[in-house]
């Protein structure tokens, strides 16, 4: 459970309205005078069942945090830390606003300064070999400047010394990753030494962590930074600070392999590409892509690319909603020697992509001779497990047709021994375990669902006027909600957020979701929770008014009441009508 639901549980919602104003119980509910807007007659109702409230004069409502915010006139994350310590809830540090971001700027400053440092060495006497290394592979001045490449000394503590000089602690260099402790309680040293440094930027281009290049035979020939609290390689992508712009504009990203491949294609004009830094390319980075185009290929290498293809591919669509394209480059080359020897050649191999499942398509095929039983067997055991993975029924559909002609079975046959097949178990993604996103955290599916999709398809913002901030009955959904309403980006949502919020949005935005009828779904979750909505305030109004009628309340309130639950009831037939006339397009 996560600590707002903890706070909320262990909260009881009359004592807290209730030491605000005087409420007195009415029947199942309770009942006072408004606090925002004057009035002599109570319209103002506490629901201690649904722990909400509803005031039917300035047509308000919500819960116990809505009303704290609005009674004081503060935010989400004042009103939380002032709930939780009625409740006796601890809330863990990392939640609290400025721990958190008081050490991620520390460390995005202490990376900034690294990286200055680095990239000044390079222009001095003891960067020489560095300079004659970055020459050599014919980066011009500026792209030296636009990636800020840097050389780090050949020395233990020169970096160590200079941040020290900087006012940076030890300590902070450490979480940093800029320097090692060989062992608990020895002597510190700096990590990077004799290398071509590459800063990594995240998308809004600040330094994040660094990969330095050997400029020597020592091995291995590239070292990273570690993870980190602001760097996590498996969900980084180097560049994308500098490629958001051409791939958004293109609407096609290419991942490579490797920091010089990024280097080369971007000098060329070709700046809508990034790279996985050395690693396989994760479904994290996949999703991180996603925000900004679904068009992404992969460039791979000849020799790893079967496996690579074969054993993602399927995966990354699904976490996609669209398809992956593959490139595969000649034999014995990366893209930089593609570029280097004949920059055209570069946008005429991206023509050749071919979607992910038909290359693996051909890659077994041209193995195997068709002819043969045996070999018609193993191409059922390669192939079907990967049609059976894609989540696209149409998709999915059209690759057993494939397969069935491929191995000359009929149709329905091909189906048949789909059906016998049991999905690929998920395969351990050690470099994407990430424990905080594990499921589910979520627990209002129709509301989560929706904000999944408002999250991760960013073309629905402009309908999200469909959507009242009121449709939501969970206090961080709504929050998350109200934020996405003012952030043009998502990479601003966070920042907006109080940190408390933070694991939610990271569930929501890491929720995998069918990529089909993705406008469709969204009207209908937009209509489901409307309905809910106007369903509540509906019962909302009737148990007010079979109380008050029992108690003799006051004629014209009563019928402003009864008014009040007419309109609403209309609003509830609108939204029925809309149901049954989509239910008609649907089948038509
Ligand atoms: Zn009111």
């Amino acid at each position: 459970m996560s600590v707002i639901d903890d706070v909320k549980q262990k909260i009881d919602i009359i004592d807290i309205i209730g030491q605000h104003i005087t409420l007195t119980k009415s029947g199942r509910t309770f009942r006072g005078l408004c606090p925002f807007h004057g009035e002599k007659h109570p319209t103002f109702y506490v629901y201690p069942e649904q722990q909400s409230w509803h005031c039917f004069g300035c047509n308000t409502g919500g819960d116990v945090f809505s009303f704290i915010m609005k009674k004081q006139g503060i935010d989400f994350g004042e009103a939380l830390r002032e709930l939780a310590q009625k409740a006796g809830v601890v809330i863990p540090s990392k939640f609290e606003p400025g721990a958190e971001s008081e050490e991620r700027q520390k460390l995005y400053q202490i990376n900034q300064a690294a990286a200055l440092y680095f990239h000044s060495l390079l222009n001095s006497p003891a960067g020489e070999k560095a300079r004659s290394y970055v020459e050599k592979r014919g980066f011009t001045a500026k792209t030296i400047a636009d990636f800020q490449l840097g050389y780090s000394l050949n020395s233990w503590e020169e970096l160590k010394k200079y941040l020290a000089e900087k006012g940076y602690s030890e300590k902070e260099m450490l979480i940093a990753g800029l320097i090692i402790e060989p062992e608990e309680g020895k002597k510190t040293h700096d990590r990077f030494r004799n290398k071509l440094m590459f800063p990594i930027a995240d998308a809004r281009g600040r330094i994040i962590g660094f990969g330095g290049r050997a400029l020597d035979d020592s091995q291995p020939k590239y070292t990273n930074s570690p993870q980190t609290p602001i760097f996590d390689k498996s969900g980084n992508l180097y560049a994308l600070n500098l490629a958001k712009e051409a791939i958004r504009e293109q609407g096609l990203a290419v991942i490579v392999e490797g920091y010089m491949d990024v280097i080369t294609a971007h000098q060329n004009g070709f700046s809508n590409v990034v790279a996985s830094m050395g690693t396989s390319v994760t479904e994290r980075q996949v999703n991180t892509l996603k925000r900004i185009t679904k068009n992404i290929t992969l460039a791979l290498d000849a020799d790893a690319a079967g496996e690579e293809a074969m054993l993602r591919g399927v995966e990354f669509e699904n976490a996609l909603g669209a398809e992956v394209k593959v490139v595969i480059l000649p034999k014995g080359k990366d893209p930089d020697d593609v570029i280097k020897e004949d920059p055209q050649s570069w946008p005429q191999l991206l023509v050749g992509v071919l979607p992910v499942v038909d290359f693996t398509f051909n890659m077994v095929a041209s193995g195997l001779d068709l002819t043969t039983a045996k070999d018609k067997s193993l191409a059922r055991d390669k192939l079907l497990p990967i049609v059976k993975e894609i989540k696209d029924k149409v998709r999915q559909a059209h690759y057993l047709q494939k397969y069935a002609r491929l191995v000359n079975v009929s149709d329905r046959n091909a189906e048949a021994d789909l059906a016998g097949i049991k999905l690929r178990q998920t395969r351990v993604k050690t470099e994407e375990l990430k424990p905080e996103a594990a499921q589910p955290l979520l627990s209002n599916r129709l509301e989560e669902d929706c904000l999944s999709l408002l999250l991760q398809h960013p073309e629905l913002k402009a309908k999200d006027e469909e959507l009242l901030p009121d449709y939501f009955e969970s206090s961080q959904n709504r929050e998350i909600f109200i934020a996405r309403q003012h952030s043009a980006k998502i990479e601003e949502l966070r920042e907006e957020l109080d940190p408390a919020t933070h694991e939610q949005l990271d569930a929501l935005l890491d929720k995998s979701l069918s990529p089909n009828r993705i406008a469709q779904k969204y009207v209908e979750y937009t209509l489901r929770l409307r309905e809910r909505y106007l369903r509540g305030l509906e019962a909302k109004i009737a148990a007010v008014l079979a109380q008050e009628a029992e108690s003799g309340g006051k004629d014209a309130e009563l019928a402003k009441l009864e008014e009040l639950g007419i309109e609403v009831g209309i609003k509830l037939h609108e939204v029925f009508a809309q149901k049954r006339q989509r239910q008609l397009e649907q089948r038509g």
